[in-house]
């Protein structure tokens, strides 16, 4: 892929603007002058043909570059499913089962922990938990895997919990 710019010459006058139509190029200026993209912009950026595309990405890289460089970073996460109970019943949803289904599983508190320190015995700095909608569940229950899963827990590690 061609290079729009680079680090060297990022002012946006320096950039090869052959080929990039002048709707594109006059939202990709604007936020690179500090302009935010409006709702509209965004319509017309990601409904971009694959000339305007290469203009897109390539700038993008380039503001990536510019704000992180090439540093990647990562976290070693465990997803603990507490519950496949779900009533909720989304249709697009190959998890859930009733609770007299053949497989339906519910973790105990003792379980969930024991799962997050496995987890944390082996490096994870983040824990997710998540669940169906278990129709017997107090919250109570929701409280108390939080207050267990921190509790137990001394190394600092991020923990989400509820989403589903
Ligand atoms: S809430 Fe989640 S688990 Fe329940 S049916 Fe919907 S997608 Fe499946």
């Amino acid at each position: 892929m061609t290079k729009l710019f680079s680090f060297k010459d990022e002012n946006k006058t320096n950039i090869n603007w052959n080929n990039c139509s002048n709707t594109v190029r006059s939202i990709l200026e604007g936020y690179l002058a500090g302009k935010e993209i409006s709702v509209q912009d965004g319509i017309e950026l990601f409904s971009a043909g694959p000339t305007d595309e290469k203009f897109i990405c390539d700038i993008a890289n380039q503001i990536r570059k510019k704000k992180t460089g090439d540093v990647v970073s990562f976290v070693v996460n465990r997803n603990i499913n507490f519950t496949n109970i779900c009533y909720m019943g989304c249709k697009f949803c190959n998890f859930s089962k009733r609770i007299e289904d053949k497989g339906a599983e519910w973790l105990t508190l003792e379980q969930i922990v024991e799962r997050a320190k496995e987890a944390y015995s082996r490096g994870a700095t983040e824990i997710c938990v998540q669940g169906g909608l278990h129709p017997k569940l107090s919250a109570n229950f929701y409280r108390d895997i939080l207050l267990s899963v921190k509790k137990r827990n001394s190394r600092p590690t991020y923990t989400r919990i509820f989403s589903v």
